[in-house]
């Protein structure tokens, strides 16, 4: 510890000297080791993280090293209120003393004065009998506290030396201070953010958890709804449909054909408004099954042809070559989106024609483009007007929902089942001049693609006789692309010289391919030629709208086949190859069943046969009203009121029907569960079709998992029950084979 002190000896003068020059010389020695240590001190007070009082505890370790202090303080700057408070005194017994000096020094003006000072002051004391030494701490911009201390003894003096040592200290002190203080405040402000933003996320993840409750309460409020409703409409529709086969008179008639059309009306609006929802609520989920595009497209032009009836309007469906015949997707959302499309061209043309044309567009990544384009010719939509069709519950103008109905929701969710499917829907159109709609989506390719080839059709010659160019043009790429012969007439006189003679190499038709409403052609004339040996060998096959196929019934021949129009292109071909393989077959057996499960058209319009039915429905209403559609189609019926009566009936007959309609909610036992029990006891070869209001996408689900083979959504359509019964009861017979 370097000390100076000149002890003033009576000795000779020289000896005295020698004294203060050794002391002097401890002394330097002492100092320059204190120096030398400053980097370790420097070191050990730099590390930002410490503690004030840690950081001068080192620094008063260093200080006595150069004067011994008695007493030593820090005062530091509270920013608060700007006054100097003691933050730490060795001893610590002084602490009050030590103030009570440095509050008389205040008072006196010394304090201020050391304040400005860049270097150790001394005064005398007014409480202690040494010396008193002020030192500011400052930093580089700011004071930021005072470091005090009082001398051990008077004969100690701090020379220049000792000031800028003091002062190098001090210096270094102050830094490190204010670092650790600018470290501190930036660990409080973090914590403090990390406070804020725990408590936000607390606060988000309760709101987060409140809007879910509050989501799940909508979606079961939704399906409640639907289900509420669906019931009763149920119970009209089905009745009305019963009604309308009833032999009404002509203004009865009127009646109860408006109440339908109101029924199918409402129909749509739930479904249209339960779809909005569940797309805004984000729950509607797509499928990714194999499903034929083809398929899907002429399903939608036959659902809409029956609507266009009576409008002099041509519905064509185009399918382009490249078009794959299997894809993975959801074939129920791509259809309801053509549907859509389709159906509004329907709404808004009075003539002409509507297309529908359906192609790849594109390939990449094990993903296809497919494209619609739903053309027509109806009114059109201004272009100012293209782009808001698109949102909810826009229609081009007020007028037009009192003309031609609707909520203004189609077209909005159509766009967004597009983009779901990443594709897009859009509009091209002029007031007056028609529409053009396009959809797009990318659907994954299938590995079950299967070609859509007919070897044994190739070199067949075909007869087309039909008006429509576009129609023309969609045949002849049909016959172009199987390798069939083809002639084509656009007048109705043309057809029977064409049919009767042969050409130029005496080669006459195959097939005589004719549409039935070429205006100036007499249907009923060309079907006795036929009939009679002239043409013997020409298979005739009618295509037009469904009502049209009563024709048939003057067939006594089995070489006239009806396909409905828009002709569907897989339809016809296996129409025809079945002409060419099994002419005998066509009269003999009511229903031919494809690789597909599907019957075929020509032979299936005469079937008939009877089936046992249980039925398991709680509601009296939808009881009578399946049970009369059913034995009108010629079935028996067992009715059971809920699942546990349906199992027990079945139990009591040794499991002796044919097909299960099966409603899901029942007293006593519901659907889902009496299905369980019926495969658990070993019936499993029994086809269950579940029967419900619930139309909810996860209900479907639930009654496939729960064994069921089909769902139907009420309403009960009677064209659909056929469907499902026919192919339920087909695959059945094909598999006892
Ligand atoms: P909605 O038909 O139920 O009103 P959409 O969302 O399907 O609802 O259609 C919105 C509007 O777009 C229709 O009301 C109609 O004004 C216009 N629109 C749609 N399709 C056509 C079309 N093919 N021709 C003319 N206008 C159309």
């Amino acid at each position: 510890m370097p000390k100076l002190t000149r002890k003033r000896k009576y000795l000779p003068e020289l000896e005295e000297r020698i004294l203060y020059l050794e002391e002097a010389n401890r002394w330097t020695l002492d100092a320059l080791d204190m120096v030398v240590s400053l980097g370790d001190f420097k070191n050990s007070i730099n590390p930002p993280n410490q503690e004030p009082a840690a950081i001068f505890s080192a620094a008063r370790t260093q200080l006595k090293r150069l004067i011994p202090f008695k007493v030593l303080a820090l005062f530091m700057i509270d920013e608060t209120n700007s006054d100097f408070v003691l933050v730490d005194c060795e001893p610590e017994t002084d602490s009050l003393m030590i103030e009570k000096e440095v509050d008389f020094q205040a008072a006196e003006g010394v304090f201020a004065w050391a304040l400005y000072q860049s270097r150790a002051v001394t005064v005398p004391a007014k409480y202690y009998s040494h010396t008193v030494v002020f030192h500011p701490l400052v930093t580089r911009s700011q004071v930021i506290g005072m470091v005090v201390g009082i001398l051990i003894s008077d004969e100690l003096a701090v020379n220049n030396v000792l000031s800028n040592l003091l002062s190098i200290i001090l210096l270094n002190t102050a830094r490190a201070l204010e670092n650790a203080i600018l470290y501190k405040k930036i660990n409080d402000t973090n914590r403090q953010l990390e406070d804020i933003v725990k408590k936000r996320t607390e606060a988000l993840r309760k709101a987060l958890e409140a809007a879910n409750v509050m989501n799940i309460a909508k979606s079961q409020f939704l399906a409640n709804m639907s289900h509420e409703i669906r019931t009763p409409i149920n119970g009209i529709i089905g009745f009305t449909d019963l009604l309308l086969d009833a032999g009404l008179n002509g203004e009865q008639l009127s009646y109860v054909s408006t109440i339908k059309k109101s029924g199918d009306a409402l129909l749509f609006l739930i479904n249209d408004i339960l779809d909005f929802s569940k797309v805004e609520a984000g729950h509607l989920k797509l499928e990714n099954i194999d499903f034929d595009p083809e398929e899907v497209a002429y399903d939608v032009c036959n659902i809409i042809q029956p609507k266009i009836s009576g409008k002099p309007i041509v519905l064509l469906c185009r399918i382009g070559d490249n078009l794959p015949s299997s894809v993975i997707g959801d074939p129920y959302r791509f259809r309801q989106v053509l549907l859509n499309l389709v159906e509004n061209a329907a709404k808004f043309t009075e003539t002409g024609e509507i297309e529908l044309y359906l192609y790849e567009e594109d390939k990449q990544n094990k993903q296809v483009k497919l494209h619609a384009e739903v053309r027509d010719t109806g009114i059109g939509i201004p272009k100012n007007k293209l782009s808001i069709i698109f949102d909810s519950f826009r229609q081009v103008d007020c007028s037009s929902t009192r003309k031609y109905g609707g909520s203004g929701l189609g077209l909005s969710i159509c766009k967004q089942l597009s983009k779901l499917m990443n594709g897009d829907v859009w509009a091209q159109s002029e007031a007056g001049e028609g529409s053009t709609f396009h959809f797009t989506a990318w659907l994954d390719e299938s590995t079950r693609e299967t070609l859509n080839e007919y070897p044994s059709l190739a070199g067949k010659r075909v007869l087309v006789a039909c008006d429509n160019r576009a129609n023309l043009d969609i045949l002849s790429r049909m016959f172009e692309s199987s390798g069939m012969l083809f002639t084509v007439i656009e007048k109705g006189e043309q057809l029977l010289p064409a049919l009767i003679s042969p050409d130029n190499n005496g080669n006459s038709f195959d097939f005589c391919l004719m549409d039935i409403r070429l205006t100036d052609i007499n249907v009923s004339e060309i079907v006795d030629v036929i009939q009679t040996a002239k043409v013997r060998g020409i298979h005739l096959l009618l295509f037009g709208p469904l009502k049209e196929r009563v024709i048939l019934d003057q067939d006594t021949t089995g070489m006239i086949s009806f396909v409905e129009a828009p002709v569907k292109r897989k339809k016809l071909m296996q129409i025809m190859e079945e002409v060419i393989k099994v002419p005998e077959s066509r009269d003999g057996e009511n229903i031919l069943v494809n690789e597909n499960g599907e019957y075929q058209h020509k032979l299936s319009h005469k079937g008939n046969f009877s089936l046992k039915i249980l039925l398991a429905e709680d509601n009296v209403v939808n009881q009578n009203l399946v049970k009369i559609l059913l034995n009108k189609a010629g079935h028996r019926v067992e009715l059971a009121s809920n699942g546990s009566e349906a199992i027990e009936k079945l139990s009591m007959t040794n499991g002796d029907f044919d097909l299960i309609f099966m409603d899901v909610q029942m007293p006593v036992m519901d659907g889902l569960e009496a299905t369980k029990v019926i495969r658990d006891k070993g019936y499993r070869h029994i086809p269950i079709i579940a029967m419900t209001a619930s139309a909810m996408e996860e209900d479907r689900a639930k009654c496939l998992k729960a064994g069921m083979d089909e769902y139907l959504a009420k309403p009960i359509r009677i064209e659909i029950v056929k469907k499902v019964i026919e192919k339920w009861a087909l695959r059945k017979k094909n598999i006892s084979s």
